[in-house]
């Protein structure tokens, strides 16, 4: 590669945020704007015996923009204050219905703002004999089942450090634990705190409440490929799963260090839920066995470089599709058009057809690149990852760094395969696209037995 070439693909990379969000838009309540947030403290209460969870969220924000701040939470805010003054709340549509958020009803100028929110959780939390079990786990082929989906957040462009501050109440002897990917304090018993990143985003986190006696653990030391340790935390309802989880992500994590470099994050947690498929999260994921390498490829591509937005996370499916099938190389894609990446830009769900298609695409690449005399896709991504590691990127930021790789352009060849430029129809994803068995499409009751 040229060195020129090189430098370019590795300059520093700010991290990108607030200038990745979508546009501002009118509702009848007034202009809402995206807002930047600094930071969010959770005070998060499970009360056991009264059965019910509630959070209480402080964000500290920016705006560019003067208007109606925008933030979302699934569940409907029982109370928001902006700079200490309490006002009311509306949950409008994106422009073109893709999507909702909420809005409070405050025009705030730009600068810099508070906003609590006191919020029920409704979702993912249960109440048993051994203790309270909450996990905010996660679907990305799906609207709104990020981390709105229990508290208030923003959407996915946005990077912001998060604390929970999470208190078990009217448990008397029942004594709870917390896996996450942040660092855990325990100060006394049921009260924990986590402090999470400052580049996680509302697909970032990793929280996982459950009592005691729950489950079995493994506490283990991984050896990186640079000499460093790192705790993996594995946890089931089994001992030979675990034993099996444990044999497998050993192999997958020699494979991922060789390929794109030591193991990016401070810890590995492994949750064997006993479900189909699995989900990915930073340094962590809760999976079936077989779906264990697809989900720890994701913590390089999905939550090492992370997508902007919802035509974004199509490069996360086709790269570890791409690796499922053994990182081959095609002369052509075995597709026409698709839109995979020029949906409406208020989209958050990935598009199902990311897999198949992205997968073909990116073997397609690879062939290019080979072609042109160069080491090929892996190598790329290898020095990709490298330049927009703990950064959120869209589909334009994976083609100039291509293009910086290969020095030529791939702009036909995105728009007709992942722009869908060619597309017979309107690009509309078609009714029926066949699941992929590494992200099934869990039901809530799916993703209830899992906490
Ligand atoms: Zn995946």
């Amino acid at each position: 590669m040229k060195l020129i070439a090189l430098i370019a693909l590795l300059s520093a990379q700010i991290m990108a945020g607030i200038n990745q969000a979508p546009s501002p838009f009118s509702t009848k309540f007034g202009r809402a704007v995206f807002v930047d947030f600094q930071s969010a403290e959770y005070d998060l209460i499970f009360n056991h015996k009264e059965q019910i969870a509630y959070a209480d969220t402080t964000i500290v924000f920016d705006t560019n923009d003067e208007g109606l701040p925008i933030f979302d939470s699934v569940s409907t805010p029982q109370a928001i204050w902006v700079n200490g003054e309490e006002v009311s709340q509306e949950e409008v549509y994106v422009p073109g219905g893709v999507s909702k958020v909420r809005v409070a009803n405050a025009i705030v100028a730009p600068g810099k703002h508070t906003m609590r929110i006191r919020s029920t959780i409704d979702k993912g939390v249960s109440f048993g004999g051994k203790g309270v079990s909450a996990g905010f786990f996660i679907k990305d082929l799906k609207d709104r089942m990020f981390l709105e989906r229990y508290v208030p957040t923003n959407y996915e462009y946005d990077q912001y450090k998060m604390t929970f501050r999470v208190k078990v109440e009217g448990a008397d002897h029942r004594w709870h634990d917390i896996f996450a990917n942040g660092e855990v304090v325990n100060s006394s018993q049921n009260t924990f705190e986590i402090t999470y990143p400052d580049f996680y985003t509302s697909s970032s986190v990793y929280f996982h409440l459950v009592p005691r006696r729950k489950y079995v653990r493994y506490y283990l030391e991984y050896t990186s490929i640079n000499g460093r340790t790192f705790p993996v935390t594995i946890y089931s309802h089994w001992r030979f799963l675990n034993r099996y989880l444990k044999r497998k992500a050993w192999t997958v994590l020699q494979e991922l260090e060789k390929d794109f470099g030591p193991w990016p994050h401070p810890r590995l947690i492994i949750y064997g839920t006993g479900i189909r498929g699995g989900m990915e999260y930073v340094g962590a994921t809760a999976t079936s066995l077989v779906s264990l390498g697809h989900e720890l490829f994701h913590s390089y591509f999905a939550k090492g470089v992370m997508p902007a937005d919802g035509n974004s996370g199509w490069m996360d499916e086709g790269l570890a599709s791409w690796r499922d099938k053994g990182y081959q190389s095609h002369e052509a894609p075995n597709y026409y058009s698709v839109n995979l990446a020029k949906h409406n830009k208020y989209t958050r769900k990935t598009d199902k057809r990311s897999y198949v298609k992205g997968r073909s695409f990116f073997a397609y690449i690879d062939y290019q690149l080979k072609a042109k005399g160069l080491a090929g896709l892996k190598d790329f991504l290898a020095l990709y990852f490298v330049k927009r590691r703990f950064t959120t990127v869209t589909t334009e930021d994976l083609i100039s760094d291509l293009e910086n790789y290969a020095q030529a352009s791939f702009r036909e060849d995105f728009n007709q395969y992942i722009f869908g430029g060619h597309a017979s129809s309107t690009g509309r994803s078609p009714a029926i696209v066949p699941e992929n068995p590494h992200h099934p499409e869990y039901t809530d009751q799916e993703l209830e037995s899992i906490l």
